[in-house]
């Protein structure tokens, strides 16, 4: 059995009137995330960690953010889509493990429901899905609500 690791980053500024959109739910916030996309930064996290595991370039690279085709679209099709990549190489996704960073709103209440959207998204269970919150203690940019990050690792595995 080989196994392999991967990390995903993601940064987003945050601005008023905008959706925010985060594990695939739209969530009830006074400031929604900027991008060219959804901007599920969540999702985009998780992406490049499935990525980097399977030694697939990046989430850029795939989705070209200039491209009109990826304008407003939703990330869950994305995730769809790395899975679809990954699985192709033969691994299978084992775990993912997240952190989001934001002041507001609390992410706590919503966490089951993500993990409800993202389990099938990767052929894997909601047990194999640990999604953590933090608020960034009021530091930095999203300390002052400017934006909020994601970190992600992910486990793969294949024979051989
Ligand atoms: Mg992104």
């Amino acid at each position: 059995m080989k196994i392999r690791v991967g990390f995903g980053f993601d940064v987003h500024p945050l601005e008023s009137g905008k959706d925010l959109w985060l594990g695939g739910l739209k969530l009830p916030a006074a400031k929604g995330a900027v991008g060219h996309s959804d901007a599920d930064v969540l999702i985009h996290a998780i992406c490049d960690a499935l990525l980097g595991a399977a030694n697939l370039g990046d989430i850029g690279t795939h989705f070209v953010n200039t491209d009109a085709r990826w304008a407003g679209k939703e990330s869950s099709y994305f995730l769809g889509e790395v899975t679809r990549m990954v699985l192709a190489k033969g691994w299978t996704i084992e775990n993912v493990d997240c952190t989001v960073t934001l002041e507001m709103p609390k992410l706590k209440p919503h966490i089951p429901a993500m993990k409800r959207i993202l389990a099938p998204l990767m052929n894997i269970s909601e047990d194999d899905i640990s999604i953590k919150a933090t608020t960034n203690e009021k530091l930095g940019y999203v300390g002052r609500t400017e934006g909020l990050n994601a970190y992600a690792v992910a486990l793969i595995a294949r024979k051989g």
